[in-house]
């Protein structure tokens, strides 16, 4: 069962409506996926998180170190390509080129055993996971205070128990939006805010104080990812759980987000943190300084399956009798790439996702559409 092929794909779409949060607007959704196949003709489905050209650019550099080689020993695999990058990219980019391929290797495990991947991880321990609904982005055109209010009661009639908004306009701008859309949800929905790093200490902690009255579920990337000492600073001074880590790298960027005491929710992104592979590791050491993981996810529906079946997997933590489903993030902003390139088998019903029980991740690669969407330039 030796690799024979691998093939990074970058496909595009231009969004119809393009949207803003704090640090920049989309016009454009891009995202590298990676088909590796196997002398058989198995073959799997991987995604990376970020600049599509780089990931594709860091797969084609980790390519000749795997051709013909066992795609079953997915850790050695893991560990040559993180021995070949660590010189150069200890964090970044790179690490998500070694994500898609290490969960393309993963959903060709489960397809050669005939079981899920959550299978493969160890087996199902959360069978249904409550995704939180990730949206009310920035618009330009209309009332945007309209737009987000409607946008959030959309959620709440799919059933969405709860969903996460932009803030990072400014303090007063963005408690003006926190009030309106809690307002028009009521108090059984949860909220979330995420600035993306867009603040200081000083400024974060103002909004902080400012929005906890208003029932917010956690505090997303509220400081720069570099400023450890502003996240703990923050953690310490307000009644709002913190959340991050979406632009950690490995176990060892985020032993520093638990070093430092900086969170209460540990985000991994499975598709730029080093893969299933890592982010298994990831929850445990998040496990292991008592910290909630809810993985990041932002992509085509190979990098959510990659998310269920990680979901499907956690330990709770600690665990009850009657526990709360997890959660994870679940993207609902306009994105054709998501929608029409990859198809899945994961019902969602009553804004409930169910593990799916079909091999691999359970997704399917539309080539038609893939053809359709590729980035030809
Ligand atoms: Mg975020």
């Amino acid at each position: 069962m030796n690799i024979s092929n691998i093939e990074p794909f970058v496909i595009t779409h231009k969004l119809d409506t393009p949207f803003y949060f704090s640090q920049w607007q989309y016009d454009t959704r891009k995202i590298c996926i990676v088909k590796i196949t196997l002398e058989d003709g198995t073959y799997g489905w991987g995604e990376g998180y970020g600049p599509a050209g780089v990931i594709k650019s860091g797969i084609e550099f980790l390519k000749p170190f795997l051709l013909d080689k066992k795609a079953l020993e997915h850790e050695v695999l893991w560990q040559e390509m993180y021995r070949r990058s660590m010189d150069y990219a200890r964090s970044g980019t790179l690490q998500a080129a070694i994500s898609a391929i290490d969960v393309a290797l993963w959903d060709i495990k489960g397809k050669i055993f005939g079981q899920p991947v959550s299978v493969m991880l160890g087996g199902i321990k959360n069978p249904i996971i409550q995704p939180y609904a990730t949206g009310l982005y920035f618009t330009r055109e209309g009332d945007l205070e309209q737009k987000l209010v409607e946008e959030a009661l959309l959620y709440k009639s799919q059933e969405f128990k709860a969903t996460k908004m932009k803030v990072g306009l400014g303090i007063e701008t963005d408690v003006k939006y926190v009030a309106a859309i809690r307002k028009a949800i009521g108090p059984d929905m949860k909220l979330m805010i995420d600035s993306n790093h867009a603040y200081s200490y000083k400024e974060a902690i103002e909004l902080a104080r400012k929005v906890e009255k208003y029932d917010i579920s956690w505090f997303e990337e509220p400081v720069s990812p570099e400023d450890y000492e502003g996240y703990r600073r923050l953690r310490d001074n307000t009644s709002i759980p913190i959340a991050g880590g979406e632009c950690e790298y490995l176990k060892f960027g985020f032993r520093r987000l638990f070093e430092n005491e900086c969170v209460d929710i540990a985000q991994p992104d499975i598709c730029a943190t080093g893969g299933l592979t890592e982010a298994k590791r990831i929850a445990a050491l998040a496990q292991a300084y008592n910290k909630d993981v809810v993985p990041h996810s932002w992509g085509t529906w190979i990098a959510i399956s990659a998310a269920v079946h990680f979901v499907g997997n956690l330990d709770q933590n600690p665990g009850r009798m009657y526990n709360e489903l997890p959660t994870m993030e679940l993207d609902r902003t306009e994105n054709a790439l998501r929608d029409e390139v990859t198809k899945h088998q994961i019902p969602i019903s009553k804004g409930l996702l169910q593990v799916p029980q079909l091999p691999g991740l359970g997704v399917e690669v539309d080539m038609d559409a893939l053809e359709k969407y590729l980035d030809k330039e």
